[in-house]
């Protein structure tokens, strides 16, 4: 029997969902369908057409997921196939082109939808590409995927990780796991890649998010810049990834704080290998492993120069958000009594539920309600490799203060 081709995917909107798609946002919720010619199949194109019947927008559609179809293209008609995907990269990695030299060969190339990719994230960690799938729609689609970024990039190693929501469905309809190498060979030891010149381990099969925070990278780099002669502590350190700027910046000393021992084996790891670097190798190192909520809210046994706090996100849910903003101003005050006279407070979050001007505000309130005086030296956001163009993506800001001698 011949196969019957299927009518092309045709979905008609609530008017106030047209006007949030035009406005560009990359997300159709599954309630602002009005009408859809027949039932959508995971990952295949949806095409969104406004009142007057004209072509408004064309995305990967999911059955099961509240956000329905993610937005590849709105504006005028195009054809998605493989020449637009290639397209679709090139302007991807252009966004990209003179961000870094060859000191920093790990860097985040594909930012999911702020780059035109809904739900997809690609960092580069020295030869190997740690492909990340945020929704179920990539997976009818990766052997496209894989071939594109093939084209492009020539991967030595590529590896498949995929979001905790989306594991499930990926093992039993589509056998791809997490940790999965779609290109070369599984790496022998940790792979490691240089940021500004310094060389880190990244889990890339394991670890959180591809492996390493790449996210913190210009925080990291101004934090080198204020190290000079400090001892600094690094609350929520994971591998070490502030304190080793710290130390090449010219610290007297570092402290990791972390709850994970695997967290600070790394970063004892990360130190081992910088020790050509004379301000790694000059600085003294400890780890404290501990609940760092309950650790700063004890009274404080010694003061720093300077202290970064960079928790997990506080609010999950949207729920969570009022509750978080208290969790933050809260944290950051038994924070600040850490802080000697003149010391730096860095204080960041990466809870996309809470606003950055909610977030700063809670700081301040912090730093207010110490009665010392501080000046604000910075806020910071996302950096250029992690664009976020629509507010549910823009998650990371930071905010230093500096306190009066
Ligand atoms: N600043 C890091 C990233 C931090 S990720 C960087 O630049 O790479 C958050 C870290 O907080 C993780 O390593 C996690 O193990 C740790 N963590 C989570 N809850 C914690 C807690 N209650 N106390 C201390 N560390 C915690």
């Amino acid at each position: 029997m011949e196969a019957v081709p299927m009518p092309q995917l045709r979905l008609r909107i609530s008017a106030t969902a047209e006007t949030i798609l035009r406005s560009g946002h990359p997300w159709l919720f599954a309630d602002s369908i009005r009408e859809e010619n027949r039932a959508g199949r995971l990952g295949e194109l949806a095409v969104i057409f406004d009142r007057n019947d004209r072509f408004l927008a064309i995305g990967l559609f999911d059955p099961e997921s509240p956000i329905r179809v993610r937005v590849l293209h709105a504006g005028k008609p195009s054809t998605i196939g493989t020449a637009w995907w290639q397209e679709r990269l090139q302007q991807t990695l252009a966004r990209r082109e003179g961000l870094f030299d060859a000191q920093t060969n790990g860097y985040r190339c594909i930012n999911g939808e702020s780059d035109g990719w809904p739900g997809l994230v690609l960092d580069r960690y020295d030869q190997t590409f740690v492909l990340k799938l945020y929704a179920a729609a990539w997976l009818p689609r990766l052997a496209e995927v894989v071939g594109c970024l093939r084209a492009s990039l020539h991967p030595q190693r590529l590896v498949l990780r995929l979001s905790r929501n989306i594991q499930s469905l990926a093992r039993e309809e589509w056998r791809r796991e997490d940790g999965q190498l779609l290109l070369g060979e599984e790496p022998d030891g940790p792979v490691t890649f240089l940021e500004s010149g310094l060389r880190f381990e990244a889990d890339v099969l394991h670890g959180q998010k591809t492996g390493f925070f790449l996210d913190q990278r210009e925080n990291r780099r101004l934090v080198e810049s204020l190290a000079r002669g400090r001892d600094v502590l690094n609350a929520f350190s994971f591998s070490g990834g502030f304190s080793l700027y710290a130390a090449r910046g010219g610290a007297g000393s570092v402290t990791d704080l972390d709850i994970s021992e695997h967290a600070l084996a790394g970063a004892r790891r990360n130190f081992a290998l910088n020790q050509a670097a004379p301000g790694v190798a000059a600085c003294r190192h400890d780890c404290v492993r501990a609940n760092a909520l309950e650790w700063l809210a004890a009274k404080p046994m010694r003061k720093f120069d300077l202290i970064v706090l960079d928790p997990p996100s506080l609010a999950k849910r949207e729920a969570e958000r009022t509750r978080a903003i208290g969790a933050y101003q809260r944290l950051n005050a038994d924070g600040l009594r850490w802080l000697a006279p003149g010391g730096v407070l860095v204080a960041a979050s990466c809870s996309a539920h809470v606003s950055a001007e909610e977030f700063f505000g809670a700081v301040r309130q912090a730093a207010r309600e110490t009665a010392r005086p501080f000046t604000e030296w910075q806020t910071t956001g996302h950096a250029p490799d992690h664009p976020a163009t629509f507010p549910e993506a823009q998650y990371l800001k930071a905010i230093y203060l500096r306190s009066a001698c």
